[in-house]
């Protein structure tokens, strides 16, 4: 168990509490990891007392929890440390008797579960009344800005009441279990790191692909855009864990640091190398400007991006990125495309492809290595490609338990480790580098293609590949 702690969530009622972080606490407390004497304490708008709010989280457990695990004794062991207040965030009613509740020698902890526009309010508020003191940490959702120049004011309305080592920054991409694998496969073993470089690495490629429209959250979405809902954050922090240099630890900032020299090794984008989708309808689905609930929209719910990182390791290797809404599957991987061997002895290989190493987020988290062994029987020196397969809930014990990014993500603040969050550098150096890709976009009023519905995104994003001579691994 980690040290007694005080966790507030602010924001205690809305859909991410519900859905992620109350149930990840009560897995937690399942699995022994929540130490006596700790305390939840919802805080947001809504009139519950303690008994209401249990009641709420007695429900979002029994929705969002696997019923094996519904064993009513537990659960009513969990909310009986479960508390709630009524707290604005925008006026002063609630915080005097908030900070009535802090307890001397606790651990605090407060997670910001509310609208962006919230964040600095909640801070300052926290710093006035005296509720956070120099220990006390800070989770802070997303989105972090919609620009740089946002960004960097949020950080600084931060810094006015506390401290970098206070603030955590969740993006919950780095709480998954794979992403961190990467690191342990990377910097563990001694077989991938000597060919992860441009000499050996034909190109990376980065798919998060969705199956679900923007639906409720359309008019929201559309304010932002595949680019910064997802590539800014998610996909650049997954790309910057492919492509680092080895930390000397993996101390916090040691890591942190290897991560924002590949966001600076970055090249700006050229326009020619990224192709943008908006989602069609069809007899079952809404179009994305049904969705958006805005006919003119040019906001793009797909993106496909060429990179390059201008580094020792990595000139030369493109790294292609494709992320989208309404798209054949739901499938989050990493693939990394070794070269071919210089030469090959065997003759001409009809249909041979090299080895790929795919690091698969979602579903069924695990990796797998493309490997080329001989066609086994007596047809000659046949060859062909086998998966060595390596999926986590098989390798595990009690496999279906992998911890949800959050829970793992909740469990590090209360342990005061920083490493799976983003400083404030680090959001920063991902806006300036978006940035100028989108501004570019608004001065020549781009508009994104359109894609059919449960398609692998717009032709041309095929062509992005193509032109290479690659072409992308399947949705699926
Ligand atoms: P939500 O709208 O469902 O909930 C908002 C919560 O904020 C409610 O509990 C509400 O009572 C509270 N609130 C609103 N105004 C308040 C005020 N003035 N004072 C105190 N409390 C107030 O939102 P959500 O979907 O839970 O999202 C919360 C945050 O998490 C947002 O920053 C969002 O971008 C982020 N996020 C959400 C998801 C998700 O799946 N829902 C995923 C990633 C990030």
């Amino acid at each position: 168990p980690v040290e007694v702690f005080d966790l507030v969530i602010f924001g205690g009622t809305g859909d991410l509490a519900r859905r992620k972080i109350l149930p990840g606490l009560y897995r937690r407390f399942l699995a022994g990891q929540l130490p006596e004497g700790m305390r939840i304490i919802g805080a947001a708008r809504t009139d519950f007392d303690d008994a209401g709010y249990r009641s709420f989280v007695n429900d979002a457990i029994c929705e969002f929890v696997k019923p094996s695990k519904h064993d009513k004794e537990r659960i009513k062991e969990f909310v009986e440390n479960i508390h709630y207040l009524a707290v604005d965030a925008m006026g002063e009613s609630g915080w005097t008797e908030l900070a009535a509740l802090m307890r001397p020698g606790v651990i605090r902890a407060f997670y910001f579960s509310v609208a962006p526009r919230l964040f600095g309010p909640l801070a300052e508020r926290l710093h006035e009344y005296e509720i956070a003191d120099a220990d006390s940490r800070i989770v802070v959702e997303k989105p972090f800005g919609r620009d740089l120049e946002t960004a960097k004011a949020l950080n600084g309305v931060l810094a006015e009441s506390f401290d970098e080592h206070q603030i955590y920054r969740i993006d919950h991409y780095l709480g998954k279990e794979t992403v961190q694998n990467l690191m342990a496969v990377r910097f563990g073993n001694v077989l991938f790191e000597p060919l992860w470089n441009s000499q050996y690495v034909d190109h990376i490629q980065i798919t998060v692909a969705e199956s679900v429209g923007v639906g409720g959250r359309g008019s929201y979405y559309d304010k932002s855009g595949a680019i910064r809902d997802m590539v800014q954050n998610h996909l650049m922090q997954l790309l910057c864990l492919i492509a680092m240099e080895p930390p000397s630890d993996f101390e916090p900032d040691a890591v942190r640091d290897e991560k924002l020299k590949v966001i600076r090794a970055l090249d700006p984008v050229d326009q020619a190398d990224i192709v943008r989708g908006q989602y069609r309808g069809d007899d079952d689905v809404a179009s994305y400007l049904e969705d958006a609930e805005n006919e003119d929209s040019t906001t793009e719910s797909f993106i496909a991006m060429k990179l390059g990182i201008s580094n020792w390791r990595w000139k030369g290797t493109p790294i292609y990125l494709r992320t989208g809404k309404r798209l054949r599957d739901r499938t989050s991987e990493i693939a990394v495309v070794f070269k071919d061997p210089p030469h090959s002895i065997f003759g001409p290989q009809e249909g041979r492809r090299g080895n790929v190493l795919v690091i698969r987020l979602q579903p069924n988290e695990g990796m797998n290595l493309r490997v080329t062994i001989k066609e086994p029987g007596p047809g000659g020196m046949r060859l062909i490609e086998v998966p060595l397969d390596m999926s986590f809930a098989e390798a595990l014990a009690d496999g279906d338990d992998i911890p949800d990014a959050y829970e793992r993500l909740i469990m590090d603040v209360m342990r005061g480790n920083q490493t799976l969050f983003m400083r404030g550098d680090e959001v920063e150096a991902a806006w300036a580098w978006t940035d100028p890709i989108i501004e570019a976009w608004e001065k020549a009023r781009t508009k994104p293609v359109p894609y059919d519905a449960g398609s692998s995104g717009p032709d041309d994003s095929l062509m992005l590949l193509h032109r290479d001579g690659r072409r992308w691994r399947e949705i699926k």
